[in-house]
């Protein structure tokens, strides 16, 4: 049977579950899309891309460390993408590469499904990193009241600010900056998590009612998602609706086609379990 081409590029990523999403896509919506994960040595990804076109390929996502190469390597970019700096996805349009960013999509689709509001909240953003800057602009997309980016780096949370702040209101700052300041959704960024860590916050930092989301995902909390339950979040979440999401936007790009999440959530928040 006949099908179309995709993969993930990145180094590692045999672990990534986007072959996964992506099958189970296709399934559910009958696209005769194949799926797989190709590991990229460094340096490699423009002759990796190149070859993957060249045999017939439709799309490909990028994941870390390649993103940022990525943008320079294709020959269009949506606005989402141009101002993150950043592609994680490239769409093979007869010989031109065509690159967008579906990861600050994919945060906000998963916050909004879950009836978290954005718009005149106050919002703060950890981390000054990849993952952060390729979120700031469909966050500041949703006119939060105010978007605040703390980074242990805090020069880096500054500089990304200036580099945003046209699209609204948003500034950088230390850990220390947010003593006496309240937020209605807290969103962590930084990859402080994967060390089992937990940037330093203010006991006080939740306002009634918020939300507090980790990026990252697995079998058990992550340190900030016990730091938020034990502060009185009133919903925690963590970031497996956003990796889902964002697949979906790119299949969406590929295909015309929008997969349903929210069975492909469950069905993979099972599959960690076990
Ligand atoms: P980067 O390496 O680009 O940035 C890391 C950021 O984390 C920096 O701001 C860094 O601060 C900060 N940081 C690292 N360690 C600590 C710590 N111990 N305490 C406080 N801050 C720390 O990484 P990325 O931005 O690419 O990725 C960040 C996270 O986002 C990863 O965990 C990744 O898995 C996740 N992610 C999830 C996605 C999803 O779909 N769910 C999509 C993309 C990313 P400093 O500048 O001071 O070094």
């Amino acid at each position: 049977r006949r099908h179309d081409d995709y993969a993930v590029m990145g180094n590692p990523v045999a672990h990534s579950k986007s072959p996964r999403i992506h099958a189970l896509f296709a399934e559910q919506t009958g696209e005769p899309v194949h799926y797989e994960a190709i590991q990229v040595d460094p340096g490699g990804l423009p002759q990796a891309v190149g070859n993957f076109d060249a045999n017939g390929g439709k799309g490909l996502n990028i994941t870390v460390p390649f993103k940022q190469e990525a943008w320079e390597l294709v020959n269009e970019r949506s606005e989402r993408a141009e101002r993150a700096g950043a592609v994680n996805t490239i769409k093979f349009d007869n010989g031109t590469l065509y690159g967008d960013n579906t990861d600050g999509i994919g945060l906000v689709n998963d916050l909004l499904n879950h009836r978290i509001p954005i718009r005149d909240k106050k919002v703060l953003l950890m981390g000054a990193g990849g993952a952060a800057r390729g979120v700031l602009a469909p966050l500041l997309a949703e006119q939060p009241a105010q978007l605040v980016i703390a980074n242990r780096t805090a020069e880096k949370a500054r500089e990304l600010a200036g580099a945003f702040n046209d699209l609204g209101s948003i500034e950088g700052s230390g850990y220390e900056a947010l003593e006496d300041k309240q937020f209605d959704l807290v969103i962590n960024a930084t990859a402080a998590s994967l060390q089992g860590e937990l940037p330093p916050l203010p006991d006080n930092l939740l306002a009634d009612g918020a939300a507090c989301y980790d990026m990252m995902y697995g079998t058990a909390p992550t340190p900030f998602m016990q730091w938020a339950s034990a502060h009185g979040a009133a919903t925690v979440l963590d970031g497996l609706g956003m990796l889902v999401e964002q697949a979906a936007e790119s299949f969406y790009i590929w295909r015309g086609v929008r997969p349903e999440t929210q069975p492909v959530i469950e069905q993979l928040r099972r599959e960690l379990a076990s």
